[in-house]
């Protein structure tokens, strides 16, 4: 039988809707709304965000609040435009961007198809990917303002690095402000953050790359002279490259 086309669609299934500080990456520190999206086409080993569809997503009360109410899922895109509409009108000018996460937002690209052109008048949109769905992102670059792209490094990830699929994602995102992050543990070998900074140099030479320590316990599972040794040896391949631990961890908020 063929494999029929998935034909957009008006719901999709989350995890939960909150407002909080951005604690990753180029623009760490800005106040963002983040949708967390259900479901991801990747398995890492070190993931600790939940991502698995539920009955039920829950939605922040109000912005920065900490209260949450359940709503059943799948949601539709009218409701969570009512609920980012009335967010917006409190406290005009306090978020710098809608955070799309997961998950794998790309997972669900059918609804982000007819979310984004509403959704995007609210404020720009920032898409936190695994970098793993280029024909995904191509469908929906149109209506994205900046991107946060992983690369899935072998040795913390578990699977096979996708360079594949990274390269042709990178090609598409370079079209946006962005920049590609890298987790690493004390165990990362050199040669697989020099492979990914010349990937980065020869598609997307302006891009930045975020050297990101794994966080365990909460706390930064890297020393700094490991961390200083990577961005030393990667510099020579690529500029940019910055190191920047998940700063949220330390504010304690979510
Ligand atoms: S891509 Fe992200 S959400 Fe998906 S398994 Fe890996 S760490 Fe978890």
């Amino acid at each position: 039988m063929p494999v029929q086309a998935m034909s957009p669609t008006e719901e999709a299934k989350l995890i939960e809707v909150f407002s909080s500080i951005q604690g990753e990456g180029l623009w760490v520190g800005c106040r963002q709304i983040f949708v967390r999206f259900a479901d991801c086409n990747l398995a890492c080993r070190y993931c600790d965000t939940p991502h698995q569809p539920q009955p039920n997503c829950r939605i922040e009360d109000a912005p920065g609040s900490g209260q949450f109410r359940s709503l059943p899922n799948p949601v539709s895109l009218e409701i969570l435009h009512g609920i980012l509409s009335q967010w917006h009108r409190n406290v005009p000018g306090m978020h710098h961007s809608l955070s799309l996460t997961g998950g794998e937002p790309l997972a669900q690209v059918e609804a982000l198809q007819l979310w984004l052109p509403q959704l995007r008048e609210l404020l720009p949109v920032y898409l936190e990917t695994n970098g793993t769905l280029p024909a995904a992102l191509e469908k929906i670059i149109c209506d994205i303002d900046y991107v946060s792209m992983d690369f899935k490094l072998e040795s913390l990830s578990g699977a096979q690095t996708p360079w594949d699929e990274h390269r042709e994602f990178l090609r598409i995102a370079a079209k946006r402000e962005g920049f590609v992050k890298v987790v690493v543990g004390e165990q990362t070998p050199v040669s697989e953050l020099v492979q990914a900074a010349g990937l980065i140099h020869e598609i997307a030479p302006q891009m930045p790359l975020i050297i990101q320590p794994l966080t365990e316990q909460g706390r930064c599972a890297v020393r700094g002279t490991v961390l200083l040794q990577l961005q030393q040896e990667v510099s020579r391949i690529h500029s940019p490259v910055r190191v920047i631990p998940q700063t949220h961890r330390f504010i304690d908020v979510v």
